[in-house]
């Protein structure tokens, strides 16, 4: 097992066409790092690159202590499991498990032991004489995995492993692959253009956008705090609401006016946005989870402010409404419970912000101005944590090997 640091590490195609820059990250041994973003922003490049299927350019690649540059990809010690399987259908489900290591000599009884050991893990012992046209795609993509684990790398790569499932075996899937790190304690790079897939498998989240990283955090962080406008539209669903508008300072205080909606900032963004330029142009970013119709408002709630607009299109998805709604020249999308349905035809409908998770972007740079200093220093807090994870994980396996 082993971490990998990416140093500053530069994709230029022959085209001269630069598909990743200045990319920076440290994987921690043991941990499941996922990198999203939209299509073509230059995921697939950085895991090939980890790989050594595609040469980088500029930077170090870094696999345990041994930086690998040079290393052809089969001495690498890494497995990558690919999306569309690629697996032998003229061989069985074991040949295909056990192929790799026949190729590198294994003596039978090792292949037999771990390939054994990979088909329990993945509850493919019934199926190991099927060819793979007999398999379901799950099933499938089962037996690439069981390809990779039997060659108990240093690293798993996972290159969109699940796009080409339906939506249901993906969850189931998803579950898998979760149990799966859970068990083998390996660390793991996972590529993916879904956001649900990456919130959900992440220890960390790496978001990337045209070749660059935009931010790299735990997912629930990622999600309440962006740290700039691209992030905050693309992770979750449906995505931030943000309004166009000005910094205001009134009494050394910041507020923010838009042409619909006017509030002051609540106390914890005063000292984050100390030195910034009144009249700056902003975007005033808020959840739809944090706008609360006025009907739901209790007595109890505190409410720092007051937005209000006419209701259009309403999708109803069962355990909430997301309603469209439009405010001045702009709009927001409010997420209201279903029992609150018959409100939504008033003229004017009127929701409470909870400010706690809203935020303010550098309307320029994309930059979130109001993100807290101690979520920006987050890493130490994060190596604790997985090195903690990792070390009581391998005390339950050792307790279990001692049991056998
Ligand atoms: P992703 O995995 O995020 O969808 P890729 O890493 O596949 O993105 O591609 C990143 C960018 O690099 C894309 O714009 C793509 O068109 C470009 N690209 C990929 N391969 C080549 C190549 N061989 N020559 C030139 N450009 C390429």
């Amino acid at each position: 097992m082993a971490g990998v640091k990416l140093n500053d590490i530069w994709k230029i195609y022959d085209n001269g066409y630069e598909a990743v820059k200045n990319f920076k990250l440290e994987i921690e041994d043991g941990e499941l790092l996922v990198l999203v973003g939209p299509s073509g922003c230059g995921k697939s490049t950085t895991l090939r690159m980890v790989a050594g299927l595609e040469e980088h350019t500029r930077g170090d690649i870094i696999i345990g202590d041994k930086c690998v540059n040079n290393v052809a990809p089969k001495d690498r010690d890494i497995a990558m499991v690919f999306q569309n399987y690629a697996l032998y259908p003229h061989m069985t489900v074991y040949k295909n498990m056990a192929f790799g290591l026949t190729l590198r000599k294994f003596p039978k009884e090792e292949i037999a032991r771990r390939v054994d050991y990979a088909s329990k893990i993945l509850g493919l012992e019934e199926l190991l004489d099927r060819k793979p046209s007999q398999l379901s795609g799950g099933q499938r993509q089962r037996v690439a995995m069981g390809r990779a684990i039997v060659r108990e790398p240093e690293a798993f790569l996972f290159d969109e492993p699940l796009s080409n499932l339906d939506a249901k075996m993906r969850v189931e899937m998803r579950k898998e692959i979760l149990m799966l790190h859970e068990r083998i304690d390996t660390t793991m790079i996972y590529v993916t253009h879904d956001q649900i897939e990456a919130m959900t498998l992440g220890d960390r989240i790496c978001v990337m956008n045209i070749g660059v990283i935009e931010q790299v955090g735990e997912p629930r962080t990622v999600f309440d705090y962006p740290a700039t406008v691209f992030v905050a539209r693309f992770i979750g669903t449906p995505p931030m609401n943000l309004l166009e508008g000005r910094l205001t300072k009134k009494s050394g205080r910041y507020g923010f006016k838009s042409d619909c909606f006017e509030c002051i900032l609540p106390d914890h963004m005063q000292k984050l946005l100390d030195n910034q330029e009144a009249d700056k142009e902003v975007l005033f970013g808020v959840r739809p989870k944090s706008l609360i119709i006025s009907e739901a408002v209790e007595e109890s709630t505190k409410c720092d402010a007051w937005i209000s607009g006419k209701a259009g299109i309403s999708e109803m998805l069962g355990e909430e409404i997301l309603t469209h709604v439009e405010c001045g020249s702009q709009g927001f999308i409010a997420s209201i419970d279903p029992k609150y349905e018959g409100c939504l035809t008033e003229d004017n409908v009127e929701f409470a912000l909870d400010m706690e998770l809203a935020h303010v972007f550098d309307k320029e740079t994309g930059r979130n101005l109001t993100i807290p200093e101690l979520v920006k220093n987050d890493t130490t807090h994060w190596s604790n944590k997985i090195r903690q994870r990792s070390l009581r994980r391998r005390k339950q396996r050792d307790q279990e090997t001692a049991l056998v």
